[in-house]
């Protein structure tokens, strides 16, 4: 078997398993389904002998009465039909809309499980069209693939049992069209296959597109680029169309050929039909019910063929959906312990020779630091230094290639990362915020508190003032990324946040970066406050903001190559020193040697 087929089986096993909660209905839905062909298949046989009783009665009379047992099995048989046709419709839809509800979940939740170096590699609108779009494609697996499939095989195999009842030999010769059909639907399935993969990935090209476009649509303005984007845009759309008139031919070329195969061999069925009856074995009632058999058993031929084209397009959603629920644990859990550790965290915190690397490109080397618990400690070093990465592995998003991370002694690879991160908040380097309202992002992640925290936490950042003067306060929704605000704003609610949530630790990347001297100053005094009694780690890029640390830590390509008081580094006539002396700017520095 090859690696193609094994992992186009792993994904129907996957999405075959969403269907076990829903058992009992499918076999419901399956019965009335049966039920509804089996009535499809006695109806023509029935109108077969109604027509026959026809040509031998005289008076309309005795045609039209109660005891009229063909005309009445006919008529009970089709409303029969009816309710049987009603029940699968519904019970089928009940299905599949729960099957997609489960696999959006799935995929969502999937999604918030994956690893962040899943995030380095996607693009956004990808996945969003993977969620939305690919996932009703699936869809149509539930609704119309299997089932149809299904009652068509079943129609096929009943239509073709009461053609066998009503002549074998006209039932052999229709056979003859079998092989020639399902040879197109093998021929023209692969081509099917190869437009539908390119058209779901084009289609999260597009929407990925979009979403980028509105996102940096200030940047697109502010630099003129329109028409740049638009022509992105033309082009993907473009190859989208020519994918979507590709497929088109194909279909319609397989549409017809299937048409000339049922009408040749219906016109040689019916052919032989008029021979067998001038030579008295069939009569009239016998060839039409079998022409409508015939045809009946066409139908289903050519719907097969239809569904498996479809199919197509379903499956090549379902990989891509599929890579989302894929299990995709964080590559810390390989060496991960079966339990975690019982474990309440203080804040002390040490990196033990942790080298790491992101896709095999060095970043931390060896690097070796302690921090007590409740110190606050500076990093500071030129950019793409590794500073953020040390503040990342702290949080758990990657694991160190080699080395450890300890907190309070305990390797936090054998801590559950949710207890690991409610010990900490995290400010990062862009303070992003939800597109919600103030109260929300201040809120976010301490669904618990109550407005008189929210608020008070609002004070200690300094964000209380301004919020009060928003026409809706608390309330005001603050835009994508939180465009509705300033810099400064955003960072105030972000550091509210941190302060709701209490924490032991806190994490603080530049989190001065985007303000002003002024504002800087006054967020710095914020922040000191807010760091008291915890053990902070502060990304700095300013020496102001770095005063009152109690240690400051020097990290350069990856290393740390100074450590000690701010005092003891300027007297060390260090990197730090240097650094001081020519700017107030730690990163408008060149990239010193080691
Ligand atoms: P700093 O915060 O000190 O400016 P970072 O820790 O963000 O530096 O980055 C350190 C190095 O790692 C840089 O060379 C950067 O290009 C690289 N890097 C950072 N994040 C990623 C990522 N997600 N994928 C690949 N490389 C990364
Ligand atoms: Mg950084």
């Amino acid at each position: 078997m090859n690696k193609a087929t094994t992992s186009d089986l792993n994904i129907a096993r996957r999405f075959a398993a969403f269907l076990k909660s829903y058992t009992w209905q499918i076999i419901f839905a399956l019965t009335c389904a049966l039920c509804s062909s089996a009535a499809g298949i006695a109806l023509p046989l029935l109108a077969g002998s109604l027509i026959n009783k026809l040509q031998e009665t005289t008076q309309v009379s005795s045609f039209f009465n109660l005891h009229n047992l063909e005309l009445w099995s006919l008529v009970s048989v089709f409303a029969f039909q009816a309710v049987c046709s009603y029940c699968q419709v519904v019970y089928t839809s009940r299905i599949s809309e729960g099957v997609v509800r489960d696999i959006r979940i799935a995929a969502f939740s999937g999604l918030l499980k994956k690893e962040m170096l899943f995030f380095d590699q996607i693009k956004v609108g990808d996945v969003s069209s993977r969620v939305s779009k690919d996932v009703n494609d699936v869809q149509e697996l539930y609704t119309e693939s299997f089932q149809d499939i299904f009652l068509s095989i079943i129609e096929i195999f009943g239509s073709i049992s009461a053609m066998l009842y009503i002549s074998w030999k006209m039932t052999l010769l229709t056979l003859c069209v079998a092989p020639l059909s399902a040879a197109l639907v093998l021929y023209y399935r692969n081509r099917f296959r190869m437009l539908a993969r390119s058209q779901a990935r084009l289609m999260g090209d597009i929407s990925s597109h979009a979403q980028e476009a509105s996102t940096h649509i200030r940047i697109i303005r502010a630099f003129g680029a329109e028409t740049v984007e638009l022509k992105r845009m033309l082009s993907v759309c473009d190859k989208f169309y020519t994918s979507g008139i590709s497929l088109a031919k194909v279909f319609a070329s397989q549409t017809v050929a299937s048409r000339v195969l049922v009408w040749v061999a219906i016109f040689f069925v019916m052919l032989y039909g008029f021979y067998l009856i001038a030579l008295g074995d069939m009569n009239s009632g016998q060839l039409v019910a079998f022409l409508i058999l015939a045809y009946k058993s066409t139908q289903p031929v050519l719907h097969v063929s239809y569904i498996v084209n479809n199919m197509q397009r379903s499956l090549a959603a379902a990989s891509r959906v599929y890579s989302l629920l894929e299990d995709n644990l964080p590559s810390r859990s390989l060496n991960q312990p079966l339990s975690f550790v019982p474990f309440n965290p203080q804040g002390q915190i040490s990196f033990d020779r942790v080298n790491f690397s992101y896709c095999g490109e060095d970043v931390l080397n060896d690097v070796v630091f302690s921090v007590d618990k409740g110190e606050f400690v500076a990093l500071v070093g030129p950019s793409g230094a590794g500073k953020t990465t040390i503040l990342k592995l702290l949080l758990g998003f990657y694991s160190p290639s080699s080395g450890r991370i300890l907190l309070d002694d305990v390797d936090i690879s054998r801590v559950d990362p949710a207890i690991l991160r409610s010990a900490i908040a995290y400010v990062p380097q862009e303070s992003m915020l939800f597109n919600r309202s103030i109260y929300e992002n201040i809120a976010y992640g301490n669904n618990s508190a109550s407005f008189a925290e929210i608020e008070s936490a609002a004070k200690n950042a300094g964000a209380l003032d301004f919020i009060r003067t928003l026409p809706q306060g608390f309330d005001t929704m603050v835009g994508e990324l939180g465009a509705r605000l300033s810099g400064g704003e955003r960072q105030r609610i972000v550091l509210g946040r941190a302060f709701l949530r209490n924490p032991k630790i806190l994490l603080l990347d530049e989190p001065t970066s985007n303000l002003d001297s002024n504002n800087e100053a006054l967020l710095k005094d914020n922040i000191k406050e807010l760091a008291k009694g915890r053990t902070t780690v502060m990304v700095a890029h300013r020496f102001s903001t770095i005063e009152h640390a109690d240690r400051v830590i020097v990290i350069n390509s990856g290393r740390v190559i100074e450590s000690g008081s701010p005092q003891q580094l300027i007297q060390q006539r260090g990197l730090f020193y240097q650094m001081r002396m020519s700017s107030s700017k730690i990163e408008d520095l060149p990239m010193p040697a080691v």
